[in-house]
């Protein structure tokens, strides 16, 4: 039978699903001048400008530069009405690139700078998610990060906080940052206290550090590895992650960007599935990568040979590892093709 060719049409209005996408790094320019207008913050009025004091390139020579796109992101998240904008405004962007479901990372200890508790933070950005959902119909989820950067009591408190609103939207944990210097082994107390709150974790491991932050992460019972590229190449974790059905959330542009994969090419994709493992496409940063989900599959079409068959596979792989009950998980399933 002759598939569809890939093209923005057909892969935008294929049925697909981001697990990986931080928020502070994949609101439009839309919703930041709007958050910028409650307090009055200037922003270039270009967009061409705008645009590319946000976005990272693969010439940002450090992983400084790269994050320093971030902070006038971060100074508009201060205020309750710029965190509800926030949240509406990702869920725009999931209906626009044909998702049918997202789990978006929030990091509120970046949005208290400005008197907000961590509660009103996350309380202001579900109910975000929330109007955004009824408005668009995609339902969007929260994972919420501690840093790893920061004390155990600090984190520790984050996820107890998040845990109380996990009957309203948060459905996980994670902890961004600097992997390198705060590898994994070093965050086993703080992962710990992930799980004592009930949700799961879905924890960055394996992007710009080496793959011992994925195999520790294993082996304390990580659901799912932001990232993981950095599995390929050791039989023994890769046997593992296929064993525990370890999910994994690569990236495509982003990691290029911050310079974790040098190349298109060095992105293990058909390495993973070969492999049987649980390997999903994601974002990572809408915004300072500017991409959308539709773009980087085709991407992967063009560098990595992607076809239907596998992009099916790829989002399988994805609604299995979705922190979503059984039932709507089926809801998900029963809205994939069978053939394209
Ligand atoms: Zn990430």
């Amino acid at each position: 039978m002759t598939q569809s060719p890939f093209t923005p049409t057909t892969v935008r209005q294929y049925p697909k699903i981001d697990l990986h996408c931080h928020l502070e790094g994949s609101l439009s320019l839309v919703a930041l001048r709007e958050m910028a207008q409650v307090t009055a913050t200037p922003l270039p009025t270009n967009d061409d400008r705008l645009q590319q004091l946000l976005t990272t390139t693969a010439t940002d020579p450090t992983t400084t530069d790269y994050l320093k796109r971030f902070r006038p992101i971060i100074d508009l998240m201060q205020t309750t009405e710029q965190l509800q904008i926030a949240g509406f405004d990702i869920v725009r962007s999931a209906a626009a690139d044909g998702l049918i479901y997202m789990e978006t990372r929030s990091t509120p200890t970046l949005y208290t700078q400005g008197g907000l508790t961590l509660e009103q933070a996350i309380e202001a950005l579900l109910s975000g998610l929330h109007a955004g959902t009824k408005t668009f119909g995609i339902p969007v989820n929260a994972i919420v990060c501690g840093r790893r950067e920061r004390s155990l009591a600090e984190i520790s408190t984050v996820f107890k906080t998040a845990a109380k609103f996990a009957d309203r939207g948060v459905v996980g944990l994670d902890l961004v940052g600097d992997e390198f210097d705060y590898p994994t082994v070093d965050l086993a107390d703080a992962i710990r206290a992930a799980h004592a709150t009930g949700l799961p974790i879905a924890l960055h491991a394996g992007e710009t550090a080496p793959v011992d932050n994925i195999v520790v992460a294993m082996t304390l019972n990580v659901a799912r590895i932001g990232h993981g590229q950095r599995l390929n190449g050791f039989p023994a974790a890769m046997d593992r992650a296929k064993r525990t059905k370890t999910t994994l959330e690569t990236c495509l542009t982003s990691s290029h960007h911050s310079t974790t994969l040098p190349d298109y090419p060095n992105l293990p994709l058909q390495d993973f599935l070969a492999a049987g493992l649980k390997v999903t496409v994601n974002t990572n940063h809408r915004t300072i990568a500017n991409v959308n989900l539709t773009d980087e599959i085709l991407a992967l079409h063009t560098h990595h040979h992607l076809d239907w068959p596998q992009l099916r596979q790829l989002t399988l792989n994805a609604i299995d590892g979705a922190f979503l009950p059984d039932i709507d998980k089926a809801n998900l399933r029963s809205q994939i093709p069978e053939n394209q």
